[in-house]
């Protein structure tokens, strides 16, 4: 069944593109190349698969983002960076992707649980303000530092707080489905319900069951349900962030967020779905028992997580340790900063190492993937200044496309640009680089030069899709389009090698 597509936008007007298509940019011809097989680690079958999205050409892709209460440390942003890597190799390699990825601004509970105060409304009552203004002010950075990182921007980018009609709707279904049942403070899922529930995290119920406590006074069945909806009762009379439903005014729970805003906005079914390792449980398991109780299944063909990031070291006094809020160890883009890096030196770091990889982060390893980075933009800037050569550099091409191929090997790809630059240089062939070079700088996203960041990808999707127009001799579209990228504030010019993009 292919996804139901959300309404057409500018930045999600990409053609399918197969074949070789050139795109001239500043200077740089860049090529799409046919899709190459690339395969990747599903959490949920445990196994190295190869990718096969459910529409031809096209892919789905979904993100869990930011709990808007504070600013999120680089533990967090290593995993909205893997989503960023995952989604440019994508498209260097000729699909169309719609990427989701959503704001939680209402009720992601404290210790990702069932009871407890709203993270939001709880920071709220520490900075005296409306739980919204928290909100707005804390998306604000997030959306800054995103920028900081030169991570793409999303085709949809849903809040909680306006998606909640569409949650109200699938918990009915769970309800009606017998799947879910109310009691005197919200509506929660029936684990036991659903058989397959455990298949993502391993927890399966027999082993949840043992030693977990049933709270009585929550008129849970099973000691696993979750909250689907929260009444405005009790501990949480006071919750400002409140909404009518057919269970009385109340609030979300945090997992059937995710659930309506992929469906809203992708489909019932999707191709990727992507998060931190901390997500796996109880989150997404509780968003598969929702969206495969409420429609088809699977409801996601590949889990993708990334491994979480250490700091500390083994002679310190608190030791290795997990990157977290709550442990008060967290590093930010600011101290990045602070510390005489560039956001996207700590970009290069953390896409450096495998996604599956456990990194410990230490200044030592900040230190040398700021000098690698620079080695990197020195080799792209000679290969710029370098004449035009056709040698052939096709085996390097395949050794980059290969390694990202296997389950994005980031090591191993950047170990063949290193060859590269290194081989480049001594067989006098930097002038054959520059689609290389152009390959290398789409996918990882910190080689850019300030006025490539600064072309918007609604711009670049109109200028692929006067490719597409130019190259079936529909001049009249091409001249529209023409306007329309006039429109966003550029300039088209057609050259023997392709489109000349410049601002005007
Ligand atoms: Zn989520």
């Amino acid at each position: 069944m292919p996804p139901k597509q959300a309404a057409t936008k500018v930045g999600n007007r990409r053609p399918v593109i197969a074949g070789r298509l050139f795109l001239y940019v500043f200077g740089a011809v860049l090529r799409y190349d046919s899709r190459m097989s690339l395969t990747l680690y599903n959490t949920f079958s445990n196994k190295d698969e190869e990718f096969s999205p459910i529409e031809e050409g096209k892919v789905s892709m979904y993100t869990c983002g930011p709990t808007v209460y504070g600013r999120p440390h680089i533990g967090n942003y290593s995993s909205f960076l893997m989503a960023d890597l995952l989604r440019r190799w994508l498209e260097v390699s000729g699909y169309a992707v719609t990427h989701v990825k959503n704001i939680t601004d209402v009720g992601h509970l404290v210790a990702d649980a069932d009871e407890g105060e709203d993270k939001i409304e709880k920071q709220a009552k520490q900075e005296k303000a409306d739980p919204l203004a928290i909100a707005r002010k804390y998306t604000e950075q997030y959306l800054e530092d995103e920028k900081a990182l030169n991570m793409l921007e999303p085709q949809y980018r849903p809040k909680a707080t306006e998606t909640i009609a569409e949650m109200i709707g699938i918990i009915e279904t769970l309800v009606a489905g017998g799947h879910a049942y109310e009691t005197k403070d919200g509506v929660y899922f029936a684990v036991e319900s659903f058989p397959d529930y455990g298949k993502l995290s391993g927890n399966i119920l027999k082993n949840l069951t043992a030693g977990a406590r049933v709270e009585v006074k929550e008129e849970k069945r099973h000691p696993a349900d979750f909250a689907l909806w929260k009444k405005c009762i009790g501990a949480n009379a006071h919750h400002k962030l409140r909404w009518n439903s057919p269970w009385g005014e109340g609030f979300p729970g945090w997992h059937i967020e995710c659930s309506a805003m992929s469906q809203k906005f992708l489909g019932k079914q999707i191709d990727i779905h992507t998060g931190g390792e901390d997500n796996i449980f109880p989150h997404h398991e509780c968003e598969i028992a929702q969206s495969e109780c409420s429609g088809p299944k699977p409801f996601v063909r590949y889990w993708i997580h990334k491994r979480r990031i250490d700091i500390g070291s083994t002679s310190s006094p608190r030791g290795v340790q997990k990157m977290s809020k709550s442990l008060g160890n967290v590093v930010t883009i600011s101290d990045i900063q602070e510390m005489g890096y560039s956001p996207l030196d700590l970009r290069y770091y953390l896409l450096s190492v495998h996604y599956r990889t456990q990194l410990k982060f230490t200044k030592k390893g900040l230190d040398d993937a700021k000098k690698a980075r620079r080695k990197i933009m020195e080799w792209m800037a000679e290969v710029e200044q370098s004449p035009r050569s056709d040698a052939d550099i096709t085996s390097w091409k395949q050794k980059f496309s290969s390694a990202m191929n296997a389950d994005i090997n980031t090591p191993e790809a950047l170990a063949s640009v290193f060859d590269l630059m290194a081989y480049s240089r001594n067989e006098g062939v930097l002038g054959a680089c520059r689609e290389m070079a152009d390959i290398i700088r789409r996918t990882f996203g910190c080689f850019d030069t300030q006025q490539e960041q600064a072309i918007p990808t609604e711009v670049l999707a109109l200028v692929q899709e006067r490719e597409q127009a130019r190259s079936k001799k529909d001049f009249e579209a091409s001249d529209r389009l023409r306007d329309d990228i006039a429109a966003l504030g550029y300039e088209v010019r057609d050259l023997p090698e392709g489109q000349k993009i410049t601002p005007m």
